[in-house]
């Protein structure tokens, strides 16, 4: 197996799947999980949507070969199961294995026994099998075409970001001596995986523009830019590293972003998207990205950035500065945002952050949404410092949530700051339980590629 896959878990789905699995008993047990699939620069992506765990001794047992087996029954029940809705299969045990694991022989053959048959009743769906330790995790994909896939890593998406993988990683790289101080703090194995790393930046106005100098100077490997807009005279006040000359020249917001990442960082991989992300042909370019900052103010551009995130279980935060006058223009609300979005911890609809009158208004021909690209006809009031409070707290969270840096917390919180009252308030995101959205039942949790997003035609 020298192809790979890789396989990303809401960390709520983790932790039932887990917990039966390793329950103490130094025993081992069973579950199928059942998953949507993607393919991103030609890997495979396995979004789990569904955790079946096997009860002992009916639908987990005394194997006839192996130690111990799913049941037929239960396995027709499941495999009956991903094509109905289809969604790849994969079994699961577990082995007494800690940092390091794989399939035992037994284990193997029982594959090669097995998935052929169930690759004929998935009707070309993947199917699969997973083995955890506790810290580690391999898979054997089987692929219609015949493809065997092993697992590069398995991430495990909750407040903070943890990958599981085979085994350690011992990487040969060096890192630059220009990381040496932040080296300090999270170590070279930080280092290293910020440079592996992958974010996607959804427009580079003020505050996109922030957060590129930001993560380029972390050391972020690749950072997809994402804008169809170029730099106008009004935004040299807050777009980092906008010259005149750029707005002379028509200069693409993204080849601005660019320019500053490469001076900061000229290691860093950048992928200009100069387009809308409302657009399949753009949107369907980054479902691989490991973080998914929205820094474009629309509501088309929230509703895209949403279903990103529960669709194909990619961790991302929403950002924004309001500055809101009353009508003799003295200020009532000078505030920043910082809106960490997880699967399955409520989403911008259920926190009614999608506005749908202003989603309609957007829906308009290109030349009236641009008037409107900040999501009202006049343009809003601006000011760079609001912008940095917001992409400076959401590239820490990016940071020290990616990293594993922080425990892992039981809620998530959105940040509002409010400058006028000098207050910070910590919102809990409402969830709702029926959300076509989010919710573990809706229609679009986990599908990865199996459904379309709500973008506009390519
Ligand atoms: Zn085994
Ligand atoms: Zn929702």
């Amino acid at each position: 197996m020298n192809a790979t896959c890789k396989l990303r878990i809401s960390q709520d789905h983790f932790k039932i799947l887990f917990d039966h699995l390793f329950q103490g008993d130094g025993d081992e047990h069973g579950a199928v999980l059942l998953a949507g699939t993607s393919v991103s620069d030609g890997q495979t992506i396995l979004h789990v949507r569904e955790v079946h765990l096997a009860a002992e001794g009916t639908d987990y047992v005394e194997g006839k070969i192996g130690y111990r087996a799913l049941t037929p029954q239960f396995i027709h029940r499941m495999i009956t199961r991903a094509r109905d809705e289809k969604l790849a299969y994969l079994a699961v045990h577990n082995h007494a294995s800690d940092r390091s694991v794989g399939f035992s022989r037994i284990d193997l053959d029982s594959h090669e026994r097995g998935y052929p048959a169930l690759l004929q009743i998935s009707r070309g769906l993947p199917v699969g099998a997973l083995v955890l330790g506790t810290r580690s995790m391999e898979a054997d994909v089987w692929l219609k075409d015949g493809t065997r896939l092993g697992l590069e890593s398995a991430i495990v998406v909750g407040k903070t970001i943890r990958r599981l993988t085979p085994r350690p990683r011992f990487s040969t790289n060096g890192t630059a001596n220009m990381f040496d101080r932040q080296i300090k703090m999270f170590g070279a194995g930080g280092q290293r995986a910020l440079s592996e790393s992958s974010v996607a930046i959804l427009g580079l106005g003020g505050i996109g523009s922030l957060v590129a100098e930001y993560v380029a100077r972390l050391g972020v490997g690749r950072i997809y830019l994402v804008d169809d807009d170029h730099v106008e005279e009004t935004n040299l006040s807050r777009i980092i590293g906008a010259e005149t000359a750029d707005v002379v020249g028509h200069v693409p917001k993204v080849e601005v972003a660019r320019r500053v990442i490469l001076q900061a960082n000229p290691a860093a991989d950048t992928i200009l998207i100069e387009g809308d992300f409302a657009k399949e042909s753009v949107v369907s370019r980054l479902t691989g990205v490991d973080y998914v900052f929205l820094a474009a103010d629309s509501m088309r551009a929230r509703l895209v950035f949403n279903a990103l995130v529960h669709q194909y279980l990619i961790p991302g935060v929403q950002l924004g500065s309001k500055i809101r006058p009353d009508e003799q223009g003295s200020l009532r609300e000078v505030m920043s945002a910082n809106r960490p979005v997880r699967p399955g911890k409520g989403c911008l609809w259920c926190n009614q952050l999608i506005d749908t009158n202003m989603l309609a208004k957007e829906a308009k021909t290109d030349e009236d949404r641009k008037a409107q690209a900040y999501g009202t006809e006049e343009p809003n009031p601006s000011v760079i410092s609001l912008n940095a409070v917001s992409a400076a707290h959401a590239v820490n969270d990016f940071l020290l949530d990616f990293l594993c840096l922080r425990p892992e917390a039981e809620t998530l919180h959105y940040e509002h700051f409010h400058f006028l009252t000098s207050k910070r308030s910590l919102v809990e995101p409402r969830r709702d339980p029926d959300c076509p959205e989010c919710s573990i039942t809706g229609s679009r949790y986990g599908r990865g590629d199996g459904i379309p997003l709500p973008t506009l035609e390519g």
